[in-house]
């Protein structure tokens, strides 16, 4: 049987960085959300994520496609349920990079799910990550710090903290919470 691994933590926090790092493990594979947020540059449909309408969202909301979704900064955000449940069948991790409330709704259906919380080293450090990546106007940008405060009450109810200051370090950890290492 494979396991679920959650990865959440604040806009900015590295989790994209951290999961395509982790992928490069053969057990290691990651789920592909869909999303109505438009493509950030470099971000290509059915890689980054599947980039749908607000429309076809709701039809798959309704179709019960939605392993679980979530509204982020003004857009939906969802975990495909049939890929999941493959996964699930291969002997595998199967990483889902999702959001607080994704999170919450993963571990009441999947109780067995591995939940890790990805820390910034301070503030500081994460709204200059956040600028550096140059991915979000600064409205949004404003957004997600903002968010990042609420997000941060959640990390108790997660199995693991890790504070992502080196990158090389976190993955490490990752991994020894895997027992990959
Ligand atoms: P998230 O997916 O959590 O929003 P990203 O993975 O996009 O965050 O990372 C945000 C920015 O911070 C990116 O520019 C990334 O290169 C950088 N970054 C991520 N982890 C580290 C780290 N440990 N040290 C320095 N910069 C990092
Ligand atoms: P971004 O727009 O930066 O790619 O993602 C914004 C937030 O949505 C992040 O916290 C990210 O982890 C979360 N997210 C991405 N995919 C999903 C998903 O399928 N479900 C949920 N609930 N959150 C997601």
């Amino acid at each position: 049987m494979g396991k679920i691994v959650i990865i959440s933590g604040p806009s900015g926090s590295g989790k994209t960085t951290v999961c395509k790092l982790l992928k490069q493990h053969s057990n290691i594979e990651e789920s592909i959300s869909v999303t109505t947020r438009s493509p950030r540059i470099n971000e290509k449909d059915g890689e980054s994520y599947h980039f749908v309408s607000d429309a076809r969202f709701k039809e798959m909301i309704k179709n019960g496609e939605f392993a679980e979704y979530a509204e982020y900064c003004g857009y939906y955000y969802g975990t495909p349920l049939k890929a999941l449940k493959d996964a699930i069948k291969r002997e595998v991790f199967y990483i889902l990079e999702i959001d607080v409330q994704g999170a919450m709704q993963i571990k009441e259906k999947f109780p067995d799910a591995i939940s890790v919380f990805l820390l910034p080293p301070n503030r500081l450090t994460l709204s200059q990550r956040l600028i550096n990546r140059n991915a979000n106007k600064e409205q949004d940008m404003a957004n997600r710090l903002k968010i990042a405060e609420k997000e941060l009450e959640y990390k108790d109810k997660y199995d693991y903290c890790v504070v992502n200051d080196d990158l090389d370090a976190t993955v490490n950890t990752i991994r020894k919470i895997l027992n990959l290492a």
